[in-house]
């Protein structure tokens, strides 16, 4: 059966860009659609945990050269301002996903890998292989699929996909500024109804990127408001917003969060990154396991090429395993702690017990964050 290509990935962000690199390292012929050009700002906290780096070096991609922020210790303040400081076991770096993904961007290109812009808008799997159509009325054929589509698309619905089926209540918030903030720290400040991560990036630039509950920012009707009288009622928010100079015109917003469980192989698609499953942002840890997730299945897909897992069968069913293993249990954490946090005196009650005992900071940041990623780190049951 001839192929335009062995693997289609929908969606060049982290997972996407990162399985392309992958892939095409190993000579499996990639194509990727992606629906924006490069770069593009997106909303996210851009701290990035160095359990990622083995794996970017052993793909050849280091991030040094875009002068990325190196932090060390996180902060977190209930709103009444009550904080509690700890180092970041692993620690990570800061740098914008406008530099972070147009740069893998350019090194899948470098890879091998035929990069399309355009927006996938179905995918049919007939006859053990798939077709893809895209808006400009194109198609593909592939062998496989990878969806890296992120948290919410169209695509969705169109494979019927369960979460799409309920609203959710959460959108997203971010901007640049020009403020004094240490290049170490990545800090975590509740407000009413949210919370809202500060770090630097790269070239001193500071991230403040927030979740909120969309029915208590409507009430407020524009940003500007809601931060001078919901966030700022945290003083640490005060202090930064009143100070902190923009860099955008006006900032980005995302709605329709969900952090809902999805299953990370649907219609015969392997789903990577948040397409398989969003974790609370308040873990700072969405990056990596976008980058992770690429890893596995990238791994997984060179063996299944070289006949290692004999059939689409146990690829699918040791995709599933291995996303499970690895990510299943930080979802939940993630899902915990953000239900904690939402109860100011909940909040206030479990930073009192990390402050009487702060060994337990660092144990709850690991809970939510992984291992370094080697070579090894995965192995396969093929039977
Ligand atoms: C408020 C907030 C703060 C966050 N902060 C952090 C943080 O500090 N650290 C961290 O590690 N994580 C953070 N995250 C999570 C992190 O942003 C995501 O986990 C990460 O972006 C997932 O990468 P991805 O490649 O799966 O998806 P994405 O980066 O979203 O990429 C998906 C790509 O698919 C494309 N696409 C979508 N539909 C189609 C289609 N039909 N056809 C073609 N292309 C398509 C999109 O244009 C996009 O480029 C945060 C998330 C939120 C909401």
């Amino acid at each position: 059966m001839l192929h335009d290509a062995d693997v289609l990935i929908i969606g060049g962000g982290l997972a996407g860009l990162t399985a392309g690199i992958h892939l095409s390292q190993e000579n499996v012929r990639v194509i990727l659609i992606e629906k924006h050009t490069y770069p593009q700002h997106k909303v996210c906290g851009e701290y990035v945990s160095n359990e990622v780096l083995p794996y970017l070096q052993q793909l050849g991609i280091t991030v040094d050269e875009l002068n990325p922020s190196r932090i060390e210790r996180f902060l977190f303040s209930t709103v009444a301002g009550k904080t509690i400081e700890s180092e970041l076991p692993l620690g990570g770096f800061g740098l914008s996903r406008y530099k972070l993904d147009d740069f893998l961007y350019k090194q899948a290109l470098v890879a091998g890998v035929s990069v399309i812009q355009s927006q996938v808008t179905d995918v049919q799997f007939d006859k053990d292989q798939f077709t893809i159509y895209t808006s400009e009325g194109r198609t593909y054929r592939s062998k496989l699929v990878i969806g890296a589509y992120g948290k919410r698309s169209s695509l969705d619905k169109r494979l019927q996909r369960n979460f799409i089926l309920n609203d959710s209540p959460w959108m997203g918030v971010k901007a640049h500024y020009k403020a004094d903030f240490p290049d170490d720290l990545v800090s975590l400040h509740n407000f009413e109804g949210g919370y809202c991560g500060l770090s630097q990036v790269e070239d001193g630039i500071v991230n403040a990127c927030y979740l909120t509950n969309y029915r208590s920012f409507k009430t407020y009707k524009n940003i500007d408001t809601f931060q001078q009288q919901v966030m700022s009622q945290n003083p640490f928010l005060k202090d930064f917003f009143a100070r902190a100079t923009p860099l955008f015109e006006k900032p980005l917003t995302i709605s329709q969060i969900s952090f809902a469980k999805k299953q990370p192989v649907e219609n015969h698609i392997l789903m990577c990154g948040d397409t398989a499953g969003v974790i609370h942002p308040l873990c700072g840890n969405g990056m990596a396991m976008a980058i992770h997730s690429a890893k596995i299945v990238s791994e997984l897909i060179i063996a299944y090429f070289k006949s290692q897992v004999p059939d689409r069968q146990l690829l699918e069913n040791e995709y599933t395993r291995l996303w499970n293993h690895f990510f299943k249990k930080r979802l939940t954490t993630g899902r915990l702690v953000q239900s904690l946090l939402q109860r100011p005196f909940i909040a206030s009650l479990l930073l009192r017990s990390l402050q009487l005992t702060p060994a337990l900071m660092p144990l709850l940041i690991k809970q939510t964050h992984g291992q370094p990623l080697t070579a090894s780190s995965i192995s396969f049951e093929t039977r």
